[in-house]
């Protein structure tokens, strides 16, 4: 290059030399840079042409539409499934905080233990802020194998109500599958021996949120077919195969049972009842037990996937469905607000492992939005102050 260079400047007056000189190196530069471009161009359709894991593709909606935000519920609610395990008094002053900024006026935690861990809970959160928390008991299964167990965890339960100011019972999803008795016996969802329970729950008038088996797919073959794939792979202890625990029908029979056996006791049925991909097999569950309710935590995708069932199903089955999280996040209440109130579409969803689809909202009317924000779970939760809540 340097000798055709000189070899031109030779032939050429100095300016004339001068200024094709500048012009030869920046045609140069820009051959080169369209080279590296071309490159690259090369390199990323390589990378691109690969196919990507199913984390990787991540591809961004071209479609444009009106879109509404929502930070705060449109009325006051209750929030009847969270979990916050021995919370401290700065915890219990942040999430006050927190709650007022969103419209959730009554969190309902669901983790109060029983006994003393029960006591202190409620004294942590109701004695710093009465009417914003309500705390659940839960069962101690520690004595399961002494003969009585049943009449002793009622009469503890009874204590936590009475004593401690527990306002509902939570029952764990280990009920029905892994809790077991010392000869290995499981404990199946309407065993007899907790008879003593249901009927205190009617007697003291309190409701039982109660968590039984896990989404369907949990319990099917980890394949390519199966919807929760990906959960199962990040989470592979959330399977539940057959060899080790009941088939998905026998924990639902269970369930169906031990409601029927207890007509006088208000069960909530946790996440839709693993029945939000089949709302009229819900409907129909509802209309057969008329103690029978269901919360929406941590399965909006199920309905956001159906808005016209879901729309549908929430005007015939209004008394039925209350608010719910589960996993704390004060950000992440703004999808249910979305979805239960506007009619937007086609939006990302905040846990892609549970959903492989966006979903869409299924605006329901104000009447039935105050039903399922707070006057469903004030009808069965004793004791919360009706004052801050539109009639
Ligand atoms: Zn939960």
């Amino acid at each position: 290059m340097s000798l055709t260079l000189l070899t031109i400047r030779s032939l050429m007056k100095p300016k004339r030399a001068l200024i094709l000189v500048i012009g030869l190196s920046s045609a140069i530069s820009a051959v080169l840079l369209a080279r590296g471009d071309v490159r690259a161009a090369q390199q990323d359709q390589k990378k691109y042409s690969q196919t990507p894991t199913i984390e990787e593709y991540q591809p961004r909606s071209t479609l444009v539409t009106k879109e509404h935000k929502i930070e705060r519920a449109k009325f006051p609610f209750i929030d009847i499934h969270s979990h916050h395990w021995n919370p401290t008094p700065e915890q219990a002053d942040q999430l006050a905080k927190e709650m007022d900024s969103i419209n959730l006026r009554v969190m309902v935690n669901l983790s109060g233990g029983t006994g003393e861990q029960l006591r202190q809970t409620v004294a942590t959160m109701k004695g710093r802020h009465p009417d914003r928390f309500v705390v659940f008991a839960n069962l101690s299964y520690d004595d399961i194998d002494t003969p009585g167990y049943g009449k002793r965890a009622a009469a503890r339960l009874e204590h936590d109500v009475k004593s401690s100011g527990a306002q509902g019972l939570k029952i764990f999803k280990n009920f029905g599958m892994d809790v077991k008795y010392a000869n290995g016996e499981r404990v199946r969802a309407d065993d007899p021996e907790f008879d003593p329970v249901w009927d205190k729950c009617a007697e003291l008038g309190i409701p039982v949120l109660i968590h039984i088996a896990e989404p369907s797919p949990f319990f099917d073959p980890w394949d390519y077919h199966n919807e929760r794939w990906l959960e199962l792979k990040q989470f592979p202890g959330r399977a539940r195969p057959p060899g080790r625990y009941p088939p998905f029908e026998t924990l639902m029979a269970e369930r169906n049972h031990l409601f029927a056996k207890h007509p006088r006791t208000n069960f909530i049925a946790a996440h839709l009842a693993f029945h939000g991909n089949d709302l009229e097999r819900l409907g129909k569950t509802l209309d057969s037990l008329p103690n029978m309710y269901v919360d929406i935590a941590a399965v909006l995708a199920e309905l956001g996937r159906q808005p016209y069932s879901a729309h549908d199903f929430l005007l015939k089955y209004q008394d039925r469905v209350l608010m719910g999280k589960d996993i704390y996040d004060v950000n992440e209440y703004k999808w249910y607000f979305r979805a239960l109130e506007t009619r937007d579409e086609y939006f990302e969803y905040y846990r892609p492992r549970h959903a492989f689809w966006r979903i869409y909202g299924f605006q329901v009317p104000d009447e039935v939005l105050k039903k399922v924000y707070y006057q469903n779970a004030m009808k069965l939760v004793p004791g919360i102050d009706p004052k801050p809540f539109p009639e």
